[in-house]
């Protein structure tokens, strides 16, 4: 048996594909592992709870098959799905995990992470991130009518994506010593996060020890999974 790990799937409505493979990888290979981790990013966009988007109920309904059969997900919030709460995790059966966690991966304790937090050479995000998960922020946000919320998103998104295009491609990458002293913090030699869409694992030493870093991959052009067993973690796509 294996647990499976992924992250930064974007699901849209634009990209109809992507959200079959996601539900074939639900039915099919998903069927058979001890859990299913997202470590965040399964959507693209999340207004709230109360504004599911219809493009996203045949993954959330796959989802509920998937939990419904005894097979756990575990899901984190990203930077785009951050106000995902209670009444998602209703309707999906999977429960909602904070960033970060420190699971029992086969004896290996290991940290779980969405990664925009080790991103900290970004300052502008940091700074947005600290707003945005404020909880009086997201009070006021969820208490604005639909329409709002959804204008107020897509700016987010445009202002983002200039932002981004703009920006040095190393600023957008994990700060190697931020990296460090979280896994330091937590007292584990790995980490699993997914964010920067940089899929690789990254062994290197600290202290004497053996530390190790793997990348989830994104969901655009193909599937991105992480498989971990007794024996150790394979990154493969799909
Ligand atoms: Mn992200």
């Amino acid at each position: 048996m294996s647990t499976l790990f992924i992250s930064d799937l974007h699901l849209t409505g634009e990209r109809q594909v992507i959200t079959d493979l996601f539900i074939d990888f639900l039915k099919k290979r998903a069927s058979h592992a001890d859990a299913l981790y997202i470590l965040g990013d399964l959507f693209e966009v999340w207004p709230g709870d109360d504004m599911i988007q219809p493009d996203y109920m045949d993954s959330i309904t796959a989802m509920k098959n998937l939990t419904d059969s005894g097979i756990p997900i575990y899901i984190m919030r990203g930077n785009r799905d951050f106000l995902m709460a209670a009444q998602f995790a209703e309707v999906s059966g999977a429960s909602l995990i904070e960033d970060p966690t420190v699971i029992n991966l086969y004896g290996s304790p290991t940290l779980l992470m969405h990664g925009d937090t080790l991103c900290s050479d970004d300052v502008d995000y940091q700074k947005f991130r600290q707003m945005v998960r404020n909880p009086s922020w997201q009070a006021e946000f969820l208490a604005l009518p639909k329409e709002e919320r959804i204008a107020m998103t897509t700016k987010y998104r445009e202002v983002s994506k200039e932002e981004m295009s703009k920006k040095n491609m190393d600023i957008m990458d994990v700060n190697q010593t931020t990296v460090e002293s979280v896994m330091q913090e937590h007292n584990i030699q790995q980490l699993i996060h997914g964010h920067t869409h940089r899929p690789a694992v990254h062994d290197f030493s600290l202290n004497n020890k053996k530390m190790k870093r793997i990348v989830l991959g994104d969901w655009f052009e193909q599937g991105s999974v992480l498989e971990c067993d007794v024996a150790g973690c394979q990154l493969e796509s799909i």
